[in-house]
């Protein structure tokens, strides 16, 4: 049996080929696969029926299942999903947040993290494994087919589960056209964010790319003694590194380098490290979001208080930098920023 989900349009092109049928089959199979949400060769009413039952005979869409969903009160929800490859199944987390005006998707690159960053629940699971182009893609599909009723038209994904996608940089990037392809899924690139801890290799790479989501880079402290003892790759590539391989960063007209900052309470908050940030910013074009530390039980990190989230945002915004606080929703369920490790809790709903 050979799988679909993943393959892109020339792969399908050419698998279409392999099976001696004319390529356009494989654009079709495309078309029905990522545009029009059908997974089940019956229902691609597109094709002949006779086509429909050979290929059920010789291929499958497997999306990722649904295994768990924990309700946030304030509406987001954090998903388990399994990844069923007949390799090496695992489980992974991907979060639906509805708003006014959007729904945003955050999803996984990989099952666990090696990064290793002190404040991350998910750096607890270690690695796992990488995820595949259709695995990091499957989790959009599946999770708007479950919200299919009531879905607004913009949708907004963000590389921000599980994982650190430069580390997994050939699967993710496909995804990212996946997603993006108006043939495909259709979402533009200015609604499709990756984070990374910042890793540089990867984020030259990324210059390279012709389809590129928005960039968003995990600063996370002022200095590099701080950094490094929060995010061990600082090490190997530390604020200075970092901020020369974006000064060329190819951005575009729309586009920002969007640093996350998350507010370790005592550790990272105070005004002198507010006026560090202005320095490392003040020569990029970016915008900082200010993410309170959402604790993780077992962590020792304190969230910082309101009164320094707000005295750290108004350096910033009296320097000119463009600065926002970014509350994370779903923090009753362990959905939110930092907290994804699969904890099991007592709002769990069972799906069969
Ligand atoms: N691995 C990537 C993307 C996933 S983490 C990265 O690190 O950038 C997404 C964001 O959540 C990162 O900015 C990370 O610094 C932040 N984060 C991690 N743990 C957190 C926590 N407990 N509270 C708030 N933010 C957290
Ligand atoms: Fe990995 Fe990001 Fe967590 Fe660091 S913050 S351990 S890079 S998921």
């Amino acid at each position: 049996m050979t799988e679909l989900l993943g393959l892109d349009e020339a792969e399908l092109r050419q698998q279409a080929e392999a099976w001696g049928l004319s390529a356009y089959r494989g654009t079709q199979l495309y078309h029905a696969i990522y545009k029009e949400h059908r997974w089940d060769f019956n229902a691609m009413t597109n094709l002949p029926a006779d086509l429909r039952e050979q290929l059920s005979q010789r291929a499958t869409i497997t999306l990722p299942r649904i295994v768990s969903r924990y309700p946030s009160r304030d509406g987001a929800i954090r998903y388990v999903l399994q990844l069923p490859a007949a390799r090496n199944p695992v489980t992974i987390e991907t979060v639906w947040i509805p708003e006014d005006d959007r729904q945003t998707l955050c999803i996984s690159s990989q099952a666990g993290c090696a990064v290793d960053c002190r404040f991350c629940a998910t750096a607890q699971l270690g690695l796992v494994r990488n995820l595949t182009a259709g695995e990091i893609a499957g989790q959009v599909l599946a999770v708007l087919d479950v919200h299919k009723e009531e879905l607004h038209p913009r949708t907004n994904v963000v590389l921000m589960g599980q994982g650190e996608p430069l580390h997994n940089y050939d699967a993710t990037l496909k995804a990212v056209r996946l997603l993006n392809d108006p043939k495909a899924m259709g979402i533009p690139l200015r609604r499709i964010t990756l984070s990374t801890s910042g890793i540089v290799p990867g984020i030259e790479r990324m210059k390279q790319e012709e389809i590129r989501p928005k960039l968003a880079i995990s600063l996370n402290a002022s200095n590099n003694e701080q950094r490094s003892e929060i995010i061990p790759v600082n090490r190997k590539w530390n604020i200075e590194a970092l901020c020369n391989a974006l000064r060329d960063y190819p951005l575009r007209r729309w586009e920002y380098i969007m640093f996350e900052y998350v507010l370790l309470g005592g550790f990272n908050d105070t005004l002198e490290d507010a006026r560090r940030v202005v320095k490392i910013g003040s020569h990029l074009k970016c915008k900082v979001n200010l993410i309170p530390w959402n604790a993780v039980p077992s962590l020792p990190f304190q969230s910082p208080t309101d009164e320094a989230v707000l005295a750290f945002q108004q350096v910033l915004i009296k320097a000119g930098l463009k600065a926002f606080i970014r509350r994370s929703r779903g923090q009753d369920v362990f959905a939110a920023c930092g907290q994804l490790s699969l904890l099991e809790i007592n709002t769990n709903t069972e799906l069969n």
